[in-house]
């Protein structure tokens, strides 16, 4: 992000305060120990077991489904024992009754390693910050739960994306609880996911954001152009819950790009670019590919925010295809096709979200902008908590721009703007001393 001093606005503050950097040194090096050659392992070793259909073999020590999620929840426990007992590991399971694609009662299981946050008892360690890929795979026909289906990149790259993020991320403390789900029974209708976010809406958990990485590991197109050199990033609107009178009032203030999938996205972009400039994410205004889905939908639809992370450009020879070769051509999702270093940067941008958000303080509450007429804004919100807050970011953007354009430093809980309210959307975000900003509070209009 530049670093922009709002010319357009000027402020005015009553108390001074020492502006945090824009990056901090941890983040810095967690996205350097994230490595290609460990995600090309273990998509290779994923890919191994021959299928990992959500209707193979559970039993088998070498071949199905079974075989993969053991291997899992080894490689996590691995992760744990070098966490100092930080990092913990889990199976989830649920029973999927028959449907389209499940025809028999089904025990679909998520493999799922929790990192503690730094201090337990405190408000942060309550938000949690989703991780996940989907480990199950698939053959031409979705019912084909025999004939080898090695999903490399469906979702073989996403799984390995988690593992490593773990690996590299449990070595670390973080504010917030960090959550790395290997889910199961996507391809069968998002069940693993599913099963996972309704207990935590059930629970009442706050899960403040979920990363979905399915498909991020091939930069070669079906039309023979590579494209290297950014990752898609799907974000929804807004999602079934968002109904009713606030809802309309929402609309009516002009924030229908700022519903909290599609802030995340923004945030996202922001720091990932930040700290990988060589690499961009762009955000697609759509909650996945045309008609399609994936595992943050259950999410989204249950009202979290919840993005997906998907390479630039699809192959659809190396996708739902049975390994086989016709009229010269290869099809089948191999790891011949995949491009690691590509993969490590979506990883690195997954990283620079996750590790942001988990150590910054919770997104400024009961956010307000007077809605009187006059040539000033005036925002207010409540005082953040944390013991590390250094203030808050005073975001702006013209109400058809994708990102925030500006940013103004306080460590105040009030500023007028000499801005005009008509013509930007604001937002306010509280940051810690180490620059760790939270994702963006949307204020309410109020009279005065
Ligand atoms: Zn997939």
């Amino acid at each position: 992000m530049k670093r922009y001093f709002l010319f357009i606005i000027a402020a005015m503050f009553s108390a001074f305060a020492q502006e945090p950097p824009s990056k901090n040194p941890t983040v810095e090096k967690i996205l350097k120990e994230i490595s290609a050659d460990n995600i090309k392992a273990s998509v290779e070793k994923l890919v191994s077991f021959g299928t990992r259909h959500t209707l193979s073999d559970t039993v088998s020590e070498t071949r199905g489904i079974g075989a993969a999620r053991r291997w899992i929840k080894s490689e996590f426990e691995r992760y744990a024992k070098a966490s100092g007992g930080r990092l913990s590991v889990a199976f989830h399971e649920s029973t999927v009754p028959p449907s389209t694609r499940i025809p028999n009662p089904t025990n679909v299981i998520n493999v799922v390693a929790t990192l503690k946050p730094k201090n337990p008892n405190s408000e942060s360690a309550k938000r949690l910050i989703v991780v996940g890929g989907h480990y199950d795979s698939r053959a031409s026909d979705p019912m084909d739960a025999r004939s080898d289906a090695p999903g490399a990149n469906d979702d073989g790259s996403g799984t390995a994306l988690v593992l490593e993020l773990a690996r590299v991320m449990s070595k670390y403390e973080f504010d917030a609880t960090l959550v790395f789900i290997a889910f199961a029974a996507e391809e069968q209708g998002l069940f693993g996911a599913g099963a996972w976010a309704k207990m935590a809406k059930d629970n009442g958990w706050n899960v403040e954001a979920v990363f979905n990485n399915d498909i991020v590991g091939n930069s070669m197109g079906g039309d023979g152009v590579r494209k290297n050199e950014y990752v898609r990033l799907f974000s929804e609107a807004f999602s079934a819950v968002d109904t009713g009178m606030a809802f309309r009032r929402t609309v009516s203030l002009g924030h229908e790009n700022d519903g909290g999938s599609r802030s995340l996205a923004r945030y996202i972009k922001e720091i990932a670019e930040r700290y990988n400039p060589d690499f961009s994410v762009k955000m697609v205004y759509r909650l996945d590919r045309f008609s399609r889905g994936g595992d943050h939908r259950p999410f989204h639809q249950l009202g979290f925010s919840a993005v997906r992370f998907s390479v630039a450009t699809e192959n659809y020879d190396w996708q739902h295809q049975d390994v086989r070769a016709e009229k010269g051509k290869e099809y089948g999702d191999l790891v011949k096709f995949m491009d690691f270093d590509y993969c490590a940067n979506i990883a690195r941008a997954n990283a620079a979200g996750m590790a942001t958000l988990a150590n910054a303080p919770a997104p400024p509450e009961n956010c307000q902008i007077v809605a009187a007429l006059g040539y000033e804004t005036v925002l207010r919100w409540n005082k953040n908590t944390e013991s590390d807050l250094a203030g808050y970011f005073v975001r702006s953007r013209e109400t058809t721009s994708p990102v925030w354009q500006h940013q103004l430093f306080t460590s105040d809980t009030t500023v007028s703007l000499k801005a005009t309210k008509d013509e930007y959307l604001f937002g306010i975000q509280a940051v810690d001393k180490d620059g760790n900003a939270s994702l963006v509070s949307m204020p309410r209009a109020v009279g005065r």
